[in-house]
């Protein structure tokens, strides 16, 4: 390591909160599927911002976009209209078949606004009892960090000594349509769930599993809200992960990859009258719908589709995961996933994951592994087969070690 690494990773740590614990790699500079480190190694990146770059690094028209618009408008909040935001709610509605959009910052925060909607929704439409509202969510979920949602996850560690939290919530496992069956009460306003769990190391639900769901909530009248901010715009091969599935939600959220990683941006979409709800003064954010966010996300979504990133991830996603199957490594527990959203389960005896992605950082690749066994995958939607194939060679070299 030089003295300029040791010196960014020593002033973070003695003035950040360490709420992390990254890879020692320092990086200063990043282009499609690259990044490099400040003595000017490169790597593949293969965590994508945990799939907010799914665009790749700095995509140019991404970037020309933002510094366009950033010359001429940057921020008015809410209390003004600005000639971006209806721009930017034409286009999503036109890609994802939305009737409503409203538009938010970080994933999070699209989530505590769809909580909020669903159980507006509940009490003024559907006539839940005022204060009775109930929400079902699975176990091992990611939502987000904020007070709310933390409340309802079952990391210990992601809610030790945080609450007291909302109550409000109830919890089933995932992928298991007779435990909603059972769950689902009169007062229930929603089941808010990811169509592929991936912070919990790329969990992907039985077939079949999204289309009872559908029809329980359908035949229930209890809102299906689909977290898609990390599945959704093409991580999994299609536009949203729902069409592996053939369903539709009532809300999607999405976020991440929706500003290709420029700047956050996230949205509560919805096809019926959930946003509806929200009248003047409920609900807000002073950067939400702002027209630089406005002006990047119309970039974003327009290379993804241009560029065919969609179709890539579907094809190259294809090919690393039966690249992946065909290492033979005692190390392998189990790999899985769907388009570039992919996972290697190590075995317990294999050693701690990230001992691995610290291997693969020394081959020049990048990758985060989530749960102490679990090396998750997910590099731009951008990466070539012959990139694939590069990447291939080096986590058979790695996998094919024991590091426990
Ligand atoms: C990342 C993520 C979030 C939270 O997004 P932030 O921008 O970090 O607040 C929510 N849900 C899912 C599924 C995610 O992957």
């Amino acid at each position: 390591m030089s003295a300029s690494v040791i010196d960014f990773v020593a002033t973070e740590a003695r003035f950040g909160a360490h709420n992390y614990e990254p890879i020692g790699v320092v990086l200063s500079r990043g282009e499609g599927v690259w990044v490099w480190d400040t003595d000017g190694n490169r790597y593949l990146d293969c965590l994508s911002a945990y799939s907010a770059v799914s665009q790749g690094h700095c995509h140019p028209k991404i970037l020309a976009a933002m510094v366009k618009q950033a010359h001429r408008l940057t921020l008015t909040s809410r209390a003004f209209h600005n000639d971006q935001l209806a721009l930017f709610y034409e286009e999503i509605a036109a890609l994802t078949g939305s009737h409503k959009v409203l538009p938010m910052n970080s994933g999070a925060e699209a989530v505590e606004s769809a909580i909020k909607s669903v159980r507006k929704w509940g009490y003024e439409v559907k006539g839940v009892p005022d204060g009775q509202a109930e929400i079902i969510v699975c176990a091992n979920n990611f939502h987000g960090r904020t007070l709310g949602i933390v409340g309802f996850s079952t990391d210990p560690e992601t809610r030790a000594h945080f609450g007291p939290f909302a109550p409000g919530f109830k919890l089933i496992p995932f992928g298991d349509a007779a435990a909603i069956k059972a769950a689902i009460t009169p007062n229930t306003v929603a089941f808010l769930v990811e169509p592929i769990q991936g912070e919990a190391g790329v969990v992907i639900p039985p077939a079949g599993y999204f289309t009872e769901v559908r029809q329980l909530c359908t035949a229930n009248n209890v809102m299906l809200v689909l977290d898609e901010i990390q599945t959704g715009l093409g991580r999994t091969g299609k536009l949203l992960a729902e069409q592996h599935e053939g369903i539709e939600a009532d809300v999607t959220l999405l976020g991440k990859a929706l500003s290709g990683g420029f700047y956050p941006v996230s949205a509560v979409l919805s096809n019926n009258e959930v946003l509806g709800t929200l009248r003047p003064g409920q609900h807000g954010s002073t950067f939400g719908g702002n027209p630089l966010a406005c002006a990047v996300a119309r970039a974003a979504m327009r290379v993804l589709v241009e560029e065919g990133m969609i179709e890539n991830a579907a094809t190259q996603g294809a090919r690393f995961l039966e690249g992946l199957k065909d290492i033979r490594a005692n190390t392998i527990r189990e790999v899985r996933g769907r388009g570039l959203m992919l996972a290697v389960e190590l075995h317990p005896e294999a050693g701690r994951a990230r001992r691995y992605c610290e291997a693969l950082q020394g081959k020049g690749i990048l990758a985060k592994d989530t749960h102490e066994h679990t090396i998750r995958i997910a590099p731009p939607l951008v990466i070539t087969s012959d990139q694939v194939d590069w990447a291939l060679e080096r986590f058979a070299a790695i996998l094919t070690q024991d590091f426990s």
